[in-house]
């Protein structure tokens, strides 16, 4: 029996000593319930904290621990073995065990901390004392009667009362009372409901007599007349379609028009999805020799890693579906990795087909609850198999025998925040714990997995040919230089298409064949412009210019649409005047939206769908167009990065790439890798059914080697000479980098910090052997100021990732001394440097 245990609490690493967890004694009438992998309910600081039990080694003996105050789970979440992996991670990207813990814990597993407002004795004692101002009265009796009452209701009934909005005072009320011990807060534990409730609109009994009511309101009309022809819809469906609604929706509802119910609904588009049985292809020669090269190391059950390096459409999904066959003959379970679930709802499919139920889907789409289902269904090995992006990497299996990284060179398996991990790393490190096979696969591999590969530190297995002798599509370059600006077309001078692209548009819409056309920018205009003072429009808390965006059906006047900033979402009507001289602002530069206007003058019949972050908002909305696609019945898909993700659509046969140098202008040392993967991935989806395809690539810069390696689909040749390049500026993978970034709402003190820090680490390093390190800046980040936080950075390079983490961990212990605004993140092996 312990008395004392060691907890993990999720909150951010402070003094960045490694000391993450706190010691607690246990109370007798708990100790029978006390296990490691438990979660515990403890006082922390002021309040109260849900905190994992990672051991029971004894406090430190200055220290006088306080005590826990309840076990939540029944079985521990994690065993001794995973708590190796995840204080790797923790330790490994600087990161607090606590928060790594409630990462690797997705949905927060089902509990939720409620602050309920109390009274006191004190507090009863001055209801009659009268030493009080008539709200902080009212606020007393309130919660007197209430008996325990959440904060929001409690300013919710006192502003309906006082008809004085108390938001931004409320809170600050309640913390005066609670100082004077006059309230107390208490915390309760709160299951989160299985189920997601949704809001569904449907017509109202009196909908037929809306004529007279809405003659003189068609935005009301419209949103009518949407619920009529549609039955009963959610109502973030109607929110997608016609964005805010919220005083519409009341009037409506307010007069009988439409009916808002709330219903119990598990809208998961993978258990919807109708799976046809899958069966197993004849493997090609090479599918064949990679999967009894694996099945040999599945079989042996040893740590053994693999670079799958596949053109587009050879068929990799096979070798994994195959691979993963035989892993669970052998009594193991299968962590399958994709850059962004709900973008790839074939593999889904194949994999269920296949293996039926033993397949769960961990996806954003889902509630907590279901979460939950699928997490336990693996730690029981109730299911063998787990899809999901880069957190499915937790996945609890106590038997796992192989990892697969599915597009490993894609970006999107770095989080961006604290515990900045990159699960594909992370798929070798879980490997080797496990001893089980880990296959990372692409058609374009990073520079990392391909070095590896080169250095036999991995196993290479290559699909070098299409399956069914399909050809690699043709692909031609235009030089946009050269192409003469039309300026005929008046309101537009951006030269979107050449006339290459334009026939081949046409022409494949005529032969009813599908096409891609790809650009990575969402929005209708990147640019917002007074032509008279040449003021460009930014966004007032982040240092990046506005994007016009047209609402749907309304491009034809330019007041009508909104302008936009992509960082902080700030979304409102643009205003035609210019703010400093009044005279009528322009847009220019190309996204998205205007690319899909210019192919309704191009091809007036076809039928065009756009998939963007703004058109495929909802999470399930992918899966419908991708639906649609496959049927052919969509002639032309116009989108950003998201078309170029591994999607198999046998019936595109022509891919236009738009502008091929949208990242090549970006200044960090993976542009051009980012810009080859982009153009080869987006090319490979061409020609992948009967129909040979080709595509065309339009570009400023067509001898960038970047350009002119994706052109032949070359990836060894593109990756023999970037290695050069790296090798010669010293960069990752031949060194190691953490981006220290600094950020506050106060300019100067936030650059004074990460100046001064950076003259610590400077003196630090001298001391070290010459060559161990270098620092880089600190400067200001290449975006300012987001979301009104001014932005530094620092970056650290050394051979040695060890002395990375002792300078990452001293640059913490320094700063959160130094001021509580200026929040310092450590970003180990970054990918983003904006
Ligand atoms: P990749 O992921 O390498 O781009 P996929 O795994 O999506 O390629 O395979 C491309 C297409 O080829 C899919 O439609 C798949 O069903 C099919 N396919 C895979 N292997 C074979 C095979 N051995 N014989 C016939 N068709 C195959
Ligand atoms: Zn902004």
């Amino acid at each position: 029996m312990c008395k004392t245990v060691q907890v993990a609490v999720p909150v951010p690493l402070k003094v960045g000593d490694g000391g993450e967890f706190y010691s607690y004694k246990v109370p007798d009438n708990l100790k029978d319930g006390v296990q490691l992998g438990k979660r515990v309910l403890i006082p922390f600081r002021n309040s109260r904290h849900v905190g994992f039990i990672v051991g029971f080694e004894k406090p430190p003996p200055n220290i006088k621990p306080r005590s826990i105050l309840d076990v939540i789970d029944e079985k521990p979440l994690f065993d001794q073995k995973r708590l190796e992996f995840l204080k790797w991670v923790a330790n490994y990207y600087v990161s607090s065990l606590g928060i790594v813990l409630k990462v690797a814990h997705p949905g927060g597993l089902g509990v939720r901390l409620r602050r309920l407002i109390g009274i006191t004795d004190n507090g009863i004692k001055a209801l009659d004392d009268g030493e009080l101002s008539a709200r902080e009265l009212l606020v007393l009796r309130t919660v007197y009667n209430a008996k325990g009452i959440t904060s929001k209701k409690l300013l919710a009934l006192i502003e309906s009362a006082t008809r004085v909005s108390e938001s931004h005072q409320g809170n600050e009320l309640l913390n005066s009372l609670r100082r004077r011990s006059l309230i107390e807060f208490n915390y309760e534990l709160k299951s989160n409901p299985k189920v997601k409730m949704e809001k569904i609109i449907v017509a109202g009994d009196g909908a037929n007599l809306k004529s007279r009511f809405l003659e003189r309101k068609p935005a009301k009309a419209q949103i009518l007349e949407y619920v009529l022809t549609h039955g009963s819809m959610p109502l973030s469906d109607l929110k997608e379609i016609f964005g805010n609604l919220g005083i519409h929706l009341n009037w409506l509802e307010e007069r009988g028009l439409i009916k808002i119910r709330l219903e119990k609904v598990s809208r998961d588009p993978f258990s919807e999805m109708k799976i046809p049985k899958d069966f197993p292809p004849e493997l090609t020669v090479d599918q064949e020799i990679a999967c009894s090269r694996l099945r040999e190391f599945v079989q042996a059950g040893k740590y053994s890693p693999f670079l799958l390096h596949g053109v587009t459409g050879s068929g990799k999904t096979e070798v994994y579906l195959r691979t993963t066959e035989e892993v669970i003959k052998q009594g193991k379970e299968v962590v399958m990795l994709v850059p962004e679930i709900s973008l790839t709802p074939q593999l889904v499919r194949r994999a269920k087909g296949r293996l039926g139920n033993q397949v769960a889907v961990i996806h954003s789409a889902l509630s907590d609850g279901e979460r939950f289902d699928a997490w336990r269904m693996a730690s029981t090995g109730e299911v063998k198999v787990l899809i999901g992006a880069r957190s499915a990497i937790f996945a609890p299996f106590k038997n796992l025998g192989m990892i697969v990284v599915d597009e490993e060179h894609d970006s999107s398996y770095k989080q961006d925040e604290s515990p900045a991990y990159n699960a594909r790393d992370l798929a070798l490190v879980l490997g080797k714990i496990t001893s089980s096979v880990v296959v990372l696969g692409s058609a374009t591999p990073s520079l990392e997995s391909y070095c590896n590969a080169v250095k036999h530190k991995f196993h290479y297995l290559k699909l070098p040919l299409r399956v069914e002798n399909r050809s690699l599509p043709q692909v031609s370059v235009i030089d946009m230089k050269h192409v003469p600006v039309d300026v005929k077309r008046g309101e537009s001078r951006d030269n979107i298409f050449s006339t290459k692209l334009e026939r081949a548009i046409q022409d494949n819409y005529n032969n009813k064949r599908q096409t891609i056309l790809f650009l990575n920018r969402r929005g209708f205009s990147t640019l917002i412009i007074c032509p008279a003072c040449g003021d460009v429009q930014k966004c007032p808390n982040c240092s990046v210019s506005l994007t016009y965006h047209v609402k749907k059906n309304s491009v034809s006047r330019l007041e009508s649409g909104m302008r936009m900033c992509h960082l902080c979402g700030l979304s409102e009507k643009l205003t035609a005047g210019c703010a400093n001289c009044g005279a009528s602002v322009r847009v220019y530069g190309v996204g998205t939206q205007k690319v899909e206007k210019e192919l309704k003058r191009l091809v007036p019949k076809a039928s065009v769908i756009r998939v963007d972050r703004d058109a495929v908002q909802g999470k399930t909305k992918f899966l419908k167009l991708y639906d649609k696609i496959q049927k052919a019945e969509i002639d032309v898909i116009i989108g950003t990065q998201m078309v170029a993700k591994g999607h198999d659509l046998p019936g595109v046969t022509l891919v236009g790439v738009i502008s091929a140098d949208m990242s090549l202008g970006m200044s960090d040392f993976r542009s051009g890798e980012r810009t080859f993967q982009l153009v080869t991935q987006v090319a490979g989806r061409a020609g992948r059914g009967e129909e040979p395809g080709y595509v065309i690539v339009q570009t400023y810069d067509p001898d960038h080697p970047s350009i002119k390696y994706a052109l032949r689909q070359d990836s060894i040749g593109f990756l023999d000479n970037e290695i050069k390049l790296r090798r010669e500026l010293d960069y990752p993978p031949f060194s190691r980098l953490v981006n220290v970034r600094f950020s506050g709402r106060f300019e100067s003190e936030t650059s004074e910090i990460a100046v001064s820090t950076g003259e610590i680490v400077r003196e630090l390093i001298s001391k070290l052997p010459s060559g161990t390190a270098r620092v880089l800046g600190p400067s200001p980040c290449p975006i300012r100021k987001i979301r009104n936080r001014y932005r530094f950075q620092m970056l650290l390079k050394s051979h040695n990732s060890d002395v990375l983490h002792v300078l990452s961990r001293k640059i913490l212990a320094l700063t959160s001394k130094r001021s509580e605004r200026v929040r310092v993140s450590i970003d180990m092996d970054p990918y983003n440097f904006n």
